[in-house]
């Protein structure tokens, strides 16, 4: 090998580039049905709302939105999502909450400031791809609880709590990505009963939370948390309005015991100084102006149909080749290849059928930090539209007859 002046880091020895940066090349394919996407639909973006947003920031607040803010966030946007917290059960002072840049930023710092090498991390089996890159790149060994159609199996891991006392455990509990899956309310006390217990740290992420379809999911482990004595102490909260709102933004939020957020705010100054005023201002005014509760309802119904869609697709289509829980909320459907009647099984050899017939899905091996189930894949409903749904799903069936 040839000398270089560019020496990496050895931590960069921990993570690759994730495998579906290679199936996600193959997307730009004319004529390609995808499932395989993780992004919300940029055409239920309130596009009238934010303009309008922008301009009453720049008029009322041109110095806030345009220069350099508090490293915590811009006090408005903190206050606006304090109300919000509220509205949904969980009481949080303005104080109490940092905006980031993006939910990952939050994940970054939670990986800064808490994981050293050869830390134990606990996550879902199977969970978001970008947080087991992110905590392997702190050196984490992540250990992986599974996960079935209520969420994560709670006695499993309190087992692995005790076994392998992790720095922390991440979940997300409600619409999971990939997973679809949302703890239930029982399990989710359990949760908070076992955080407790054993002096764990649980982070929730939840960006898909206020993406629900027919009814609202169980209340947050923060908000539950009120009820179960020593818990609180014990929570780290991700919020996005990436989902909501718009991921172009870039703005999430973290909740964390006081000691933890201090941390976080010193290390996000060395980071980025502050999440973009400018982006700040405009989503403190989106949220003041009233706006996001129908626009949300709109997205509600647009994605419930969506989902309902494929799930009915699926169903009538592929039958018992495949198995799955229809989400009750979120972006994604976590199915499984059930190898019947000799049918493919495999989630790769699957997907490379299914992009010759013109469908992209995410085979759901790289969501796993251990023992992967090649079986699985993730197919997100939320770009297409009910008929390009339809079409997608009548390729996968003939995919699954191909050789
Ligand atoms: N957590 C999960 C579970 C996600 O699926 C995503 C993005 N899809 C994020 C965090 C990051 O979201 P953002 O940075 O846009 O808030």
């Amino acid at each position: 090998m040839s000398a270089s002046a560019v020496r990496f880091a050895d931590r960069l020895d921990k993570v690759e580039t994730s495998a579906i940066r290679e199936l996600f090349k193959l997307l730009g394919k004319p004529g390609i049905i995808s499932f395989a996407g993780g992004f919300p639909d940029v055409a239920l973006v309130d596009v009238d709302g934010i303009r309008a947003a922008t301009l009453a920031a720049l008029e009322q607040e041109p110095a806030g939105a345009l220069q350099y803010g508090a490293t915590e966030g811009y006090t408005p946007l903190r206050e606006q999502l304090s109300s919000f917290m509220q509205s949904k059960g969980a009481p949080v002072a303005a104080d109490q909450l940092i905006v980031t840049t993006g939910s990952q930023q939050a994940l970054d710092l939670l990986g800064k400031t808490l994981i050293s090498p050869g830390d134990k991390v606990i996550v879902e089996g199977p969970t978001f791809l970008a947080t087991i890159q992110c905590f392997r790149l702190y050196g984490a060994e992540l250990v992986s609880a599974p996960v079935d159609g209520d969420g994560v199996d709670v006695d499993h891991l309190e087992q692995l709590i005790v076994e392998h006392r992790p720095k922390f455990v991440y979940l997300i509990p409600t619409f999971g990505n990939p997973s679809g899956a949302t703890l239930t309310l029982e399990r989710r006390k359990r949760v908070l009963e076992i955080a407790a217990k054993h002096q764990t740290l649980i982070v929730e992420d939840d960006p898909y939370g206020d993406l629900w379809f027919d009814a609202p999911p169980p209340p947050s482990l923060l908000a539950l948390s009120e009820q179960v004595p020593g818990s609180r102490d014990c929570l780290v909260h991700c919020g996005s309005l990436s989902k909501t709102l718009s991921a172009g933004l870039r703005l999430g939020w973290m909740i964390a015991p006081p000691e933890l957020l201090a941390k976080a705010v010193m290390c996000k100054q060395f980071s980025d100084a502050n999440s973009s005023t400018f982006a700040q201002a405009t989503a403190a005014q989106y949220l003041k102006s009233g706006r996001m509760k129908a626009n949300l309802e709109k997205a509600r119904a647009v994605y419930a149909e969506r989902a309902r869609a494929l799930c009915e697709g699926l169903r009538a289509e592929l039958g018992d080749a495949i198995e799955f829980v229809a989400p009750q909320g979120g972006l994604f459907v976590w199915a499984r290849l059930t190898g019947a009647r000799g049918q493919v099984a495999d989630g790769n050899e699957f997907s490379r059928r299914a992009i010759e017939q013109g469908v992209a899905f995410v085979p759901g091996a790289p969501f796993y930090c251990e023992q992967p189930d090649p079986a699985t894949l993730r197919l997100s409903f939320a770009t297409s539209d009910v008929e390009k749904i339809r079409e997608g799903v009548s390729r996968l069936a003939r995919a699954l007859h191909a050789a």
